[in-house]
């Protein structure tokens, strides 16, 4: 499932590869999950691609792309003759990109403007990597007093909390999950009883985390590990694996039906 780090590569693609290029063609293959009409997006020259957590955001001339890549779904170059082909787009110069979603949980649509009152993105809450500009800023806004503001006033588990999309926007289970084995926090610790320097810790969990993802994800196209790929995580997916830093077994439990996965050792859950 694409987070942040993944969604941010995508944007960091699709702006190298689109920027400055003129739309000369557009099929939706899947009009029930991109209803992007031709006419609407022919003719206008890609200005940028933003980011506001897991939803990408197309700026071209008059008009605003969005793209929410579900579970699966991922933007590729030279899509001809790929499997699950959802979306074309063809610019000048010759190259074409698209969308391919094998789940088809995602969507991709059109709107007027810059479509800041868009349901889809009007809900969010600050995007972690973002400082203020979408996808465009340093990791340096994502500090222990974000997550204080943000996560204020929350009941629940510190998981649970990080998770509303309406909070901060972009992270998800796996982000979660291995930025609280970084900080040596039980993610189902209750939020209210983080103190300071809790939240400092898992601020810099969430930061190395974000970090380490874009480096080692980086590529023309998202692996994802839900898929067979190589798992590149600490504790993510590793039920039963030494812990990389004290050897106990790596736990499995469940939160609101996600997976999570802790260190028994490493982050003992708080006695009342
Ligand atoms: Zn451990």
């Amino acid at each position: 499932v694409p987070e942040l780090p993944e969604v941010e590569i995508a944007r960091r693609n699709l702006q190298r590869w689109t920027q400055d290029r003129t739309v000369t063609g557009v099929e939706a293959l899947d009009p029930a999950r991109s209803p992007v009409a031709p006419g609407a997006l022919e003719g206008r020259r890609v200005l940028a691609w933003e980011r506001r957590g897991k939803l990408l955001i197309g700026r071209l001339e008059g008009v605003t792309l969005f793209s929410h890549l579900g579970m699966t779904g991922k933007w590729v170059r030279d899509p001809a003759g790929r499997r699950f082909l959802r979306l074309r787009v063809a610019l000048s110069g010759g190259l074409e990109v698209g969308v391919l979603d094998a789940r088809r949980l995602g969507r991709t649509w059109l709107v007027p403007g810059r479509g800041d009152d868009d349901p889809a993105v009007a809900r969010l809450g600050p995007d972690p990597l973002a400082d203020g500009v979408h996808g465009t800023g340093g990791l340096g806004g994502l500090d222990g007093e974000l997550l204080r503001a943000r996560l204020a006033g929350g009941r629940g588990a510190v998981k649970t909390l990080l998770l509303d999309q309406g909070r901060i926007a972009g992270l998800g289970n796996i982000c979660a999950v291995e930025a609280c084995f970084r900080a040596g926090l039980h993610p189902h610790t209750p939020a209210a009883e983080l103190g300071a320097e809790d939240l400092e810790r898992l601020a810099r969990g969430l930061r190395e985390h974000i970090a380490r993802t874009l480096e080692i994800e980086d590529g023309d196209e998202i692996a994802y590990v839900t898929q067979g790929g190589h798992n590149p995580f600490l504790v993510y997916g590793r039920e039963g694996a030494p812990c990389p830093r004290c050897a106990a077994a790596i736990a499995r439990e469940t939160l609101a039906g996600r997976p999570t996965f802790t260190c028994p050792r490493c982050q003992p859950p708080r006695s009342p």
